[in-house]
């Protein structure tokens, strides 16, 4: 008797793991053609000057519309990084942030900035620069309005490669930003050496901040050490007012969150009336 439970449970669990693998193959071979069948997105997310703006630039956000569905990159961008897709899409991101942004010039936002943000298998590629170089001089932008967002933890897994790599990108002109700051292990003497002008508190600290909590002290020591390595502090996954308030008495320059900004398509981005992204004099955000 319990010999037959056995075997039901064994092939019960063969039959789930292969209808799994069967899904995650049918996955990856969608993928490789989302491409070419232009199912790929990019939602813009603003970044504000703290407290209340103006908006200082724009996060790419990817986005596949497969079968109807929104996937976001937790679906899919594993795979993605794992099987070496992520070069192609990653090049198509950036390719297409940059297209994006040369149009907003051309529609009246002359100062609006672009981040696309950069997997570690991408960062590591010998030809970075040269596609990076390529895809902006193509779009005739200064290379300066784009932000490479890495996270610390790409950063960090060769950080005296990493110096290499950024330094080359920010001696041709394009800022770098450590992203997800705080949920890897920096070593303090590479994040010196770092040529990123941006550090992005990730918003696992954001999320439950409150004075007094260990949070918030947590927070404090990240805007104190990215201050004195002269950087700029963005807070990501900013949500409540208290929150927005709160960063903004600690020092943070830059907020992120949906209660400023949710990522949007360029199509609701250009709905919105430009005094949307101007300067607004009290707490009165509230979408
Ligand atoms: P990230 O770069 O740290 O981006 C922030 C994520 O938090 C985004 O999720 C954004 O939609 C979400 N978010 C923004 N504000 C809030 C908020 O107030 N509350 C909460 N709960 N979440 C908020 P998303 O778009 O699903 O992207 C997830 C991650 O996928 C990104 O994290 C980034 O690491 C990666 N990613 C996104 N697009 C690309 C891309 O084009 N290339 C690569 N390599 N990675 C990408
Ligand atoms: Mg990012
Ligand atoms: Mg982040
Ligand atoms: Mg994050």
């Amino acid at each position: 008797h319990t010999k037959n439970t056995g075997r039901n449970g064994h092939h019960f669990f063969q039959k789930s793991m292969n209808a799994n693998a069967h899904n995650q193959l049918q996955l990856l071979n969608d993928l490789r053609a989302a491409i070419d069948h232009k199912e790929l997105r990019l939602h813009y997310q603003p970044k504000f000057v703290a407290p209340h703006g103006p908006v200082c630039g724009f996060e790419a956000l990817l986005r596949w519309e497969r079968h109807g569905v929104t996937l976001t990159p937790d679906v899919f961008l594993p795979l993605a990084e794992k099987t070496g897709l992520i070069i192609p899409i990653g090049e198509w991101v950036l390719n297409e942030a940059c297209r994006q942004l040369h149009q907003w010039h051309l529609e009246g936002h002359p100062d609006w900035t672009v981040a696309v943000n950069i997997s570690a298998l991408q960062f590591e590629q010998p030809n970075l620069l040269e596609k990076v170089m390529e895809i902006i001089e193509y779009h005739q932008i200064p290379p300066a309005m784009i932000t490479l967002e890495v996270t610390e933890t790409t950063a960090m897994r060769d950080p005296e490669n990493s110096v290499n790599i950024l330094e080359r990108l920010t001696q041709y002109g394009v800022k770098a930003s450590i992203d997800d700051f705080g949920t890897g292990y920096s070593s303090l003497l590479y994040l010196k050496r770092l040529p990123a002008s941006e550090l992005k508190i990730d918003g696992a600290f954001i999320n439950e901040l409150i004075a007094g909590s260990e949070d918030a002290s947590i927070v404090q020591a990240i805007i104190a050490l990215g201050k004195t390595l002269k950087l700029n502090i963005v807070a990501e996954g900013v949500e409540t007012a208290q929150q927005q308030n709160f960063l903004t008495e600690m020092g943070c320059n830059t907020l992120q969150g949906y209660l400023l900004g949710r990522p949007m398509t360029p199509a609701q981005i250009a709905a919105k009336p430009d005094s949307e992204w101007q300067a607004h004099p009290a707490n009165n955000k509230s979408s």
